[in-house]
């Protein structure tokens, strides 16, 4: 069987939940026994999403091989439950690069090289080489974005030139918006069809038409977008707003979305297998007990915080399901502690707190009061990266009786330089050599075996996913483990400190890794579900 590709666009508005979309899809034809592959394009220049805020742009996702990208490849993986990596995730910044190598490297052969075809062929080119590494039988690429916006046009140019050479391979799924105006109530389909017949002007149109609203749509809205767009009704099927992002293929499921994408492709299907996956979407329905979750942030800004902090929330809600526990995630804004301490006395009303992670030095005073708050009223605190220093930073201070104690990231002065610049940062930072440089990807720890830790993973060697440029100071090490802080898991190659716990506290654990990237719906994260299972005890 030929290679399968299924382009997933955006209509009408961004943030309409193409990623969940791409990832249920890619799930629901993994469960009928096919293998499958998601990409994410990405229609900035910038080469990867390293460098961009994410209070604006959303998490910053962080692969095996260390690829810093976009916030859907979390969503890939936490519902295909396959890793990605750089050849999952493709921006024009990439393309533009590759092709001016290239012809420095005089490989087009004294050709002149083009915008189009040039740039779409690499972008066909980067598409199949993802598809042959997978070896998947359908590959699922979904575009950022939404048709109509400019940097999209050379992409729907490489998915329009891949579709005319191989017509009966490539298909397409068009993610639009309905909105209902409410001084109306009534559903409204016309900015559909404006967005179809803009995919039409790009030479491509829709295959499916997945119809994201508040409600599901009704009969004659169908109707009227199946004459209007010249697609069989059955093609245009229900995405309404669901409990939980996981139920969303389930709702898919439900209008028979595998069956319809494997009949048009000519396909049948091997087997059907989502028990597992029902039974989970039934028990999160079915659960009453709360459990309250701070986060300790500072990235609250812009729209919401769920963009920003994508993983940890979802690690959170996995580990919490998994206890039977309803999670209430509540985000408290690091800076306010800072001139008012009185506030801190809202983290008692958490069962735990979270420090996440985070770059600059806004903010995190007020932090480091915060995990010295919950060490004080043994508050379970969770820290992940950027949270494990600030724990070391609390203390520190507390063991060295001195206010001074800081990481080189926040106060380069610092006379007590607990978390230091890693030695092979010094140069790169001097030079300005930002993206892409940071220790990033998975790295290996070994685990001490009188620990939370090791209590949590019940194993002796993990590895984990990094991304930070700072690290514990090793000359600081005696000194903060004889008084209190444990030493639970150390880099065996580079005797880096990649975990510290509190021994005198129920559940205090700081992570200089971020083990919400491999937490799974089905397989919660070892130390998120022990760190749930403390603030599920604090609350008795
Ligand atoms: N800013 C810190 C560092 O670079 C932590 C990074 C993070 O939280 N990802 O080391």
């Amino acid at each position: 069987m030929p290679p399968k590709y299924i382009f997933v666009v955006g209509g009408v508005m961004s943030s309409v939940g193409k990623g969940v979309a791409s990832a249920s899809i890619g799930k629901i034809l993994q469960s009928r026994g096919f293998t499958v592959a998601n990409i994410k394009c990405d229609m900035y220049v910038n080469i990867d999403a390293g460098t961009i805020r994410p209070a604006e742009h959303g998490e910053v996702f962080v692969g095996e091989d260390g690829v810093e990208a976009d916030q859907d490849l979390g969503n890939y993986e936490r519902f295909t439950n396959q890793d990605c990596v750089r050849d999952n995730y493709i921006t024009t910044g990439q393309v533009y690069q590759e092709v001016i190598k290239r012809e420095r490297n005089l490989e087009y052969g004294g050709e002149d090289v083009e915008v189009v075809p040039d740039i779409p062929n690499e972008i066909i080119r980067r598409i199949k080489s993802c598809q042959k590494k997978n070896k998947s039988e359908i590959t699922i690429v979904e575009f950022g974005g939404t048709v109509g916006e400019y940097q999209l046009l050379l992409f729907l140019e490489a998915a329009r030139m891949l579709k005319w050479k191989e017509p009966k391979n490539v298909f397409f799924v068009l993610v639009s918006y309905l909105p209902t105006p409410s001084l109306l109530g009534e559903q409204k389909s016309k900015p559909t069809q404006y967005a179809v017949r803009t995919l039409n002007s790009a030479g491509i149109s829709p295959d499916f038409i997945l119809c994201r609203a508040d409600r599901p749509v009704s009969d004659s809205i169908k109707n009227t977008i199946s004459t209007v767009c010249s697609l069989d009704k059955e093609r245009i099927m229900s995405a309404p707003d669901v409990y939980s992002i996981y139920d969303v293929l389930l709702n898919f499921e439900k209008e028979n979305l595998g069956g319809i994408i494997l009949k048009a492709m000519g396909l049948k299907a091997k087997q059907t297998d989502l028990k597992d996956w029902r039974t989970f979407s039934e028990k999160v329905k079915n659960i009453n007990k709360e459990v309250t979750i701070g986060i300790v942030g500072k990235y609250f800004n812009f729209k919401s915080c769920r963009d920003t902090y994508i993983s940890v929330i979802e690690s959170i809600n996995h580990a919490a399901w998994w206890h039977n526990a309803k999670p209430n995630i509540v985000w408290l804004d690091s800076e306010k502690y800072e001139n008012h301490p009185e506030e801190l006395k809202e983290l008692d009303k958490m069962d735990g707190i979270i420090v996440p992670g985070g770059f600059g030095k806004r903010g995190t005073e007020g932090m480091i009061m915060a995990a010295d708050y919950a060490f004080r009223k043994k508050i379970p605190y969770f820290g992940l990266c950027l949270g494990m220093q600030i724990m070391t930073i609390a203390f520190a201070r507390m063991i060295l009786k001195t206010e001074d104690a800081n990481s080189t990231e926040l106060d380069a002065k610092t006379k007590n330089p607990v978390i230091s610049t890693m030695a092979e940062q010094k140069k790169l930072l001097k030079e300005k050599h930002y993206g892409g440089t940071m220790r990033l990807g998975a790295c290996p720890a070994k685990l001490e075996k009188k620990s939370l830790s090791f209590e949590a993973y019940k194993a002796e060697n993990i590895s984990e996913r990094h991304r930070h440029r700072y690290e514990f100071n090793n000359d600081y090490r005696d000194v903060l483990e004889r008084n209190g802080l444990r030493i639970a898991g150390v880099n065996p190659e580079r005797n880096l400190v990649e975990i510290v716990e509190a021994e005198d506290h129920p559940w205090m654990v700081g992570v200089q890794f971020h083990p919400e990237f491999k937490s799974r719906p089905l397989a919660p994260h070892p130390l998120f579900k022990e760190f749930l299972r403390a603030a599920i005890k604090k609350q008795k």
